[in-house]
């Protein structure tokens, strides 16, 4: 009976995942779950949103180009005032520019955020619109021509380009961005620890998408994506690629987070929903911890093998000596209490678990 009691072999599995998930912790990877650690052994592709996940969550006002009797700081004022409460790193930036410029920004009277087209609001009668071609059309507005080429022309600047309306057509601000300086560094370690595929998914336009792309070396770039493109995107790849890891800020991942094989979310940068709706957060919004946390997942899952195979054969060894070789209990307690600590022991070497290549510096 104590040397068939199963203690080494129910204690394997958790004692390795816990310290696996404590190593974690201490570098900043919160896994909500030993099973999201499971998954992430798995991965062989990776979408990583744009905006606030590939790029800094600062990006920067360039342009403010008013149209007809706008003027710079009266665009500035409208398009801040509705951007004040809204979580977009974008909606910071243009807030930031007009503080910066000591324009009066005081609240609107109402403001609705549509993710990945831009904000509504109103201020007094006025109805203002900030955001996307997407959004502008979804309210039956009509761009005029000189406002489409003039985001032609700064799109291929690689410039984020939003449209600014007031009852009236304001003008446009555009943004850039930069990227994450471990960004480029990390697609190399990824495909290290064996992901095939890479891809970014943005609710920006094809040009800044593809730029992005190609400076990371990422092997695709999906633009123009509403939050429930996202979706379909991620589902594509899964399809194409097997197991895939979604990374994310912004409310607009938040339904690609939930439907990924796993959710990744950026801690700092991210907004609750994004970090509600994640499997795993990235405290730090260090994009080198990804490739950390598959090497990581992977030896948890070795160790909990190495376990499982050790515990079970003592067990099995210890069975066969009691029943056959008449076993005296003390052997029998020693063999059983001595093998639960070797597997507890071995599960605790995870939480010394440090990559080589990754030893006291980003990737
Ligand atoms: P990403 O997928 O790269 O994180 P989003 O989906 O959040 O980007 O946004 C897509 C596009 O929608 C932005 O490039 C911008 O044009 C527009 N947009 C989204 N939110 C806002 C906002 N608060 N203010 C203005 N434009 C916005
Ligand atoms: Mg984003």
């Amino acid at each position: 009976m104590t040397v068939a009691s199963p203690c080494a072999l129910i204690i394997s599995t958790p004692a390795s995942i816990l310290s696996a998930i404590a190593n974690a912790a201490r570098r900043g990877v919160l896994f909500k779950g030993g099973a999201h650690l499971e998954q992430m052994a798995d991965i062989t592709a990776i979408a990583f949103d744009k905006t606030g996940t590939i790029t800094t969550s600062k990006p920067s006002v360039v342009d403010v180009l008013p149209y007809g009797n706008a003027t710079q700081d009266s665009l500035l004022t409208a398009a801040a005032r509705v951007e004040m409460h809204s979580e977009h790193p974008l909606a910071a930036a243009i807030v930031a520019k007009a503080r910066e410029c000591g324009l009066p920004i005081t609240e609107p009277d109402s403001f609705q955020a549509l993710p990945g087209m831009g904000v509504i609001g109103k201020l007094h009668n006025q109805i203002v619109l900030v955001g996307t071609e997407r959004l502008m059309t979804s309210q039956g507005l009509e761009i005029p021509a000189f406002l489409l080429n003039e985001r032609d022309r700064l799109e291929a600047e690689g410039k984020t380009t939003l449209f600014v309306y007031a009852d009236v057509w304001l003008g446009l601000i555009t943004l850039a961005d930069r990227l994450r300086k471990e960004a480029p560094g990390i697609m190399q370690a990824l495909r290290a620890a064996g992901v095939k595929h890479i891809a970014i998914l943005t609710g920006d336009n094809e040009r800044v998408a593809n730029a992005i792309a190609s400076q990371v070396g990422a092997d695709a770039a999906h633009a123009n994506l509403l939050p429930e493109h996202k979706v379909e995107a991620i589902k594509a790849i899964q399809a194409a690629h097997g197991k895939t890891a979604m990374l994310g800020d912004g409310v607009n991942d938040a339904p690609a987070l939930a439907s990924a094989s796993i959710g990744i979310a950026m801690g700092a940068a991210g907004t609750d929903v994004a970090l509600e709706t994640a499997d795993v957060v990235l405290m730090a919004d260090d994009l080198s911890n990804i490739a950390y946390a598959i090497y990581l997942s992977r030896r948890a899952r070795r160790v909990v093998v190495q376990n499982l195979t050790f515990s079970l054969s003592v067990i099995v060894l210890l069975v066969i000596g009691a029943l056959g070789f008449g076993l005296a209990l003390p052997f029998g307690v020693v063999g059983h209490e001595g093998s639960t600590v070797i597997v507890v022991l071995n599960g605790l070497r995870l939480l010394a678990f440090n990559p080589k290549f990754l030893a006291g510096k980003s990737v």
